[in-house]
């Protein structure tokens, strides 16, 4: 099997925060991967855009070494490189200024795809909407893409799309939550959609629960003062899980596009239930013996925020009501691992004498660090001894049937790009979708807020706070282990 690769058309795209931690780390290594597949054409130009002076040679050497550092094996095609890095231009741009925005006008060619990557604060989006504008470099076919966090409530959320919506049009708006970047995300459709064996099975007669797992074994140091002005919820819940918690849980769409996609994605997070505060346990990881503490990582020591929460939701609908959604995500756990397992009924007889452990089909699908699925299906034990019945998962990491096309490196980061430049807005949030999932936030983080509830600590390497155990406990249920 030879994979695909389809060219985009030519484009200049323009980076606005082009120096940053994420366009150094992210953005540009993607792209760079993109041209050496053969899908960023040649002829297509990246210009980095940001408040520092620099001109174009040095951005390219620092675009050299950001590529050396983070760009994996690929960075060492040294002619691929230098093909690629000719391509890089930059502007010195303040997006509170005048200054750089001529340049930029002289520099863009307006008879190719046009795309601005929003790669800044989330303060300087209205400036920097407004300054396209004014100075002509945008019209009704560019494109431009935003970063998390996209607001941090419902109000900032709606202040953020009311900005952008004065220069742009829904249609041109493509907001990056990388997670549905990633290829198990889609395949997660691929799996519902088109095959005839889950889809009789996906609903509350014969799915006891969902789990969705995001665990990380990083901390929160270096990025401290931010999270803690977030946390788990804000960070993680309201955007990441909730994407998964949608793809899992919406109708089939009529057919295979963005507004189709989304809007039933939508109508997910409007039916989702409000939650008894008896079902969220939040959590904050204690000192261990070389590492700090969550407050001292913080440098808050009388932080409240959450490095960890879990929560059970409920989706209101015929084809999910009374199936409970154990969502979790923490920071400095056992393994960094994100999976979701959907959790099939008990058979309702076993005809097997002697037989009283319990067996459930899980379907477990993995999106990090390894991407694949298993099924755990029930079979006889083998050998001699009468009928016992065992657990086996049927591995369905696709490498076998794949080979090395499964090992398909593309980051999330590269295929979101490549769509913004086919103009695909499937597996970016629309408005109405963000705004959707802060209206149902809003009021549990208010809540918590409210009771002056406070984090239970938990052990570094663990798998959270004893209370999220407790929590499935009482309904005999279990989570499912946190490894790699
Ligand atoms: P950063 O601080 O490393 O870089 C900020 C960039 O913005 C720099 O290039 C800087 O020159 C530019 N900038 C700042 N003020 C400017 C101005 N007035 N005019 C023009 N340019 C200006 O930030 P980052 O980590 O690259 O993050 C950028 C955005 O992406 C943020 O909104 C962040 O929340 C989001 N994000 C970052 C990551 C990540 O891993 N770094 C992940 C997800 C989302």
């Amino acid at each position: 099997m030879v994979s695909r690769v389809i060219p985009v058309e030519e484009f200049d795209l323009v980076i606005f925060g082009g120096t940053g931690d994420l366009a150094r780390r992210k953005i540009l290594p993607g792209l760079f991967r993109r041209f050496l597949s053969g899908q960023m054409p040649e002829g297509s130009r990246i210009i980095g855009a940001a408040r520092g002076e620099m001109d174009s040679e040095g951005y390219r050497e620092m675009i050299r070494e950001a590529i050396a550092e983070f760009g994996g094996d690929e960075a060492k095609d040294k002619d691929g490189l230098a093909k690629f890095i000719d391509q890089l231009h930059y502007v010195t741009v303040d997006a509170k200024g005048d200054g750089g925005w001529k340049e930029l006008h002289d520099l863009i060619r307006f008879d190719v795809i046009n795309a601005f990557y929003f790669s800044v604060a989330p303060s300087l989006f209205g400036d920097l909407a407004q300054r396209l504008h004014s100075n002509k470099i945008a019209d009704r076919k560019s494109r431009v893409v935003v970063e998390k966090p996209f607001g941090r409530d419902l109000e900032t959320a709606k202040a953020l799309n009311a900005t952008l919506a004065k220069h742009f049009k829904e249609d041109q708006i493509y907001r990056i939550d990388h997670y549905l970047g990633k290829e198990t995300v889609q395949n997660l459709m691929a799996v519902r959609f088109g095959n005839m064996l889950f889809e009789p099975l996906w609903n509350n007669h014969y799915v006891d629960h969902i789990q969705i797992t995001v665990a990380e074994t990083v901390g929160v140091g270096g990025r401290g003062a931010y999270y803690d002005n977030a946390g788990a919820m804000r960070d993680m819940v309201q955007n990441h899980l909730m994407q998964l918690l949608c793809l899992i849980a919406m109708e089939p769409p009529a057919v295979f596009d963005a507004d189709a996609v989304r809007d039933e994605k939508l109508k997910v997070i409007r039916a989702l239930q409000p939650i008894d505060p008896h079902h969220i346990v939040r959590g904050q990881y204690e000192a261990a013996k070389k590492s700090p503490s969550y407050r001292e990582d913080a440098e808050n020591p009388k932080s409240f925020t959450e490095s960890f929460i879990a929560l059970r939701c409920e989706i209101a609908n015929w084809r999910w009501a009374g199936v409970p959604f154990y969502l979790r995500t923490g920071k400095k756990l056992r393994a960094r691992t994100s999976e979701i397992a959907v959790v099939f009924k008990d058979i309702g007889h076993s005809i097997f004498p002697g037989d009283e452990k319990r067996h459930r089909n899980i379907l477990a699908i993995q999106l990090q660090p390894n991407e694949g699925m298993q099924l755990q299906v029930t079979i006889k034990e083998p050998g001699p001894g009468g009928m016992r019945l065992i657990d086996v998962p049927l591995d369905m990491t696709f490498a076998d049937a794949l080979g090395p096309d499964a090992e398909d490196s593309t980051d999330a980061y590269e295929r979101l790009i490549m769509d913004v430049i086919r103009g695909n807005q499937t597996l970016f949030m629309r408005g109405d979708e963000v705004e959707a999932a802060w209206a149902w936030t809003d009021p549990l983080i208010e809540g918590w807020q409210e009771r002056n509830d406070v984090p239970k600590l938990y052990e570094q390497g663990s798998a959270g706070p004893e209370d999220a155990m407790m929590m499935l406990h009482r309904e005999d249920r279990k989570w499912r282990e946190i490894k790699e």
